[in-house]
């Protein structure tokens, strides 16, 4: 493909993108597709030779598109968001074109002095700690488990210094967080070699929240026993429901007992660009590390997770090798980012961050977080004066946890099964997309209010929709409704 004809397709592809993102409220948000079917239309064999790009816009257009899930549908209210704003895309479009590799200063200053930069408006827009340094990782996942590592590197040396390195009796380590944890965080502990026999899973309160007393109790429970606890992860926003550990006891219990703290605040951190949220964030000044993903509600598209920490040192001592090969003469003056993290090769994503905050600027950003926790206050509302359905937990961002509860049914079990079955008819509708979740040990309905789209027309239709799937099935024959 020359450049003429790279320019002509070039503009193909952005008006495809623009007509997509106009229309894509008109799609069913999810595709009416049995597993298989995407495939069986493949050809078995790639072709001899090349094929003309119009053909492969086109198959795009229909083998591809029939089966795609549309995240930035306005009727987007499943998991959490994650959020493509014509900038980031625009920037994305860019960092392809330049294929930086990422990995020192010297394979692209300007990438790396951007990242240092916009981390730190990210972090003054979060009311982060000003001694808080920013590294852009793939995923909350990684970060997470860059965190546990980090502990893990401080926790061993903490031990052998104590000890005495070939010590083989040096305490075993353990790590705690919330029974209401995202998965990543085990996934973590075992990736990391702590072993999940070494995971403590501390009880929540009423609201889903950890328990400070509990986690006090599982800490000192521990040390007597012989362990060392090496990191404690509480979250900010909890996926199932949005709970909020209270960081401040938490951090004081990992000061007392040495424990690295990791605030996963995925999701909800990024509440924290309203300053009458931040009390979300209330202690994070305790805390060794903290994630926030931009590409699920700061409008930056996938992939863009912010990892902050305070003491870079740690991070370099558990990250950083320097192969003769990557060495340059700069080394001593710049930072090189693959030494804070896993990955050497990295994608240039600090463009994408600095396109969204410049386009949108700190007064859009607060506008778009603050009227999606309005839109979810209104739904709440809904749900709280209607006699057929039930909120099943605080609402204190944007996710609305709740349920059908037909007047005269009771049965925990009879009432899981009933709102599988109006999840299953809402999102057969196509207009609207609702996820669930368990909490309690019962069945819930999760809508999240997110998608950059989405107005209170969508959140109305959405309201219509649920009621409407649940008469149906209050009407139909008594087996399969109640
Ligand atoms: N932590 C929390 C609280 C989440 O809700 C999620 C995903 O929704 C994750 C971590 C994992 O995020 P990622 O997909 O960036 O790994």
């Amino acid at each position: 493909m020359d450049s003429e004809l790279f320019r002509a397709h070039a503009h193909e592809v952005a008006d495809w993108l623009a007509d997509y993102l106009r229309d894509v409220g008109r799609r069913p948000v999810l595709p009416p597709v049995a597993p298989g079917q995407i495939r069986s239309q493949l050809p078995a064999d790639p072709p001899a030779s090349g094929e003309p790009f119009e053909q492969l816009l086109a198959d795009f257009d229909q083998l591809i598109l029939p089966g795609i899930t549309h995240w930035q549908h306005p009727g987007w209210f499943g998991y959490f968001p994650a959020n493509a704003s014509p900038p980031s895309i625009l920037a994305e479009m860019l960092t392809a074109g330049l294929a930086a590799q990422c990995m020192s200063w010297q394979t692209s200053p300007a990438a790396t002095e951007l990242e240092q930069h916009v981390m730190g408006w990210l972090r003054d827009l979060l009311g982060l700690p000003a001694d808080f340094t920013g590294v852009i990782q793939d995923t909350a996942s990684t970060s997470t488990l860059v965190a546990l590592l980090t502990a893990r590197e401080r926790a061993t040396d903490f031990a052998a210094g104590v000890r005495g390195l070939d010590d083989t009796a040096a305490p075993p380590l353990t790590v705690y967080t919330s029974a209401e944890a995202h998965s990543s965080v085990a996934k973590g502990v075992k990736l990391a070699g702590f072993g999940l026999d070494r995971l403590r899973s501390i009880e929540t309160d009423q609201d889903y929240a950890v328990r400070p007393d509990r986690l006090a109790q599982a800490l000192e429970y521990d040390r007597r026993a012989g362990f060392k606890p090496a990191c404690v992860v509480a979250t900010v926003g909890t996926t199932s429901s949005t709970a909020l550990d209270p960081l401040r006891p938490i951090g004081e219990l990992c000061r007392e007992y040495g424990a690295w703290f990791h605030v996963d605040a995925s999701y909800a951190g990024s509440a924290a660009v309203l300053p009458d949220f931040r009390w979300i964030l209330d202690g994070v000044e305790l805390a060794d590390s903290f994630v926030v993903n931009p590409h699920k509600w700061l409008l930056v598209n996938f992939d863009c997770s912010a990892y902050f920490v305070r003491d870079v040192d740690a991070l370099l001592h558990t990250f950083q090798a320097s192969p003769e090969y990557l060495r340059t003469a700069r080394d001593a003056e710049v930072v090189n980012f693959r030494d804070w993290g896993i990955q050497l090769g990295r994608r240039f994503r600090a463009l994408k961050l600095w396109f969204v905050i410049r386009s949108y600027g700190v007064d859009g950003l607060r506008a778009m977080v603050r009227r999606h926790i309005e839109l979810a206050a209104e739904f709440r509302r809904w749900v709280d004066a209607s006699p057929e359905f039930e909120a099943m937990a605080p609402t204190p961002l944007a996710l609305v946890c709740f349920r059908w509860h037909p007047v005269g049914v009771d049965d925990g079990a009879a009432l899981d099964e009933l709102n599988r079955r109006v999840l299953a008819a809402i999102n057969a509708t196509g207009s609207v997309f609702l996820t669930h979740t368990l909490l309690g040990g019962r069945y819930v309905l999760r809508l999240a209010v997110g998608q950059w789209q989405t107005t209170e027309a969508d959140v109305s239709r959405a309201w219509r929709v649920i009621q409407q799937a649940a008469a149906e099935l209050a009407a139909a024959p008594a087996e399969s409704a109640r």
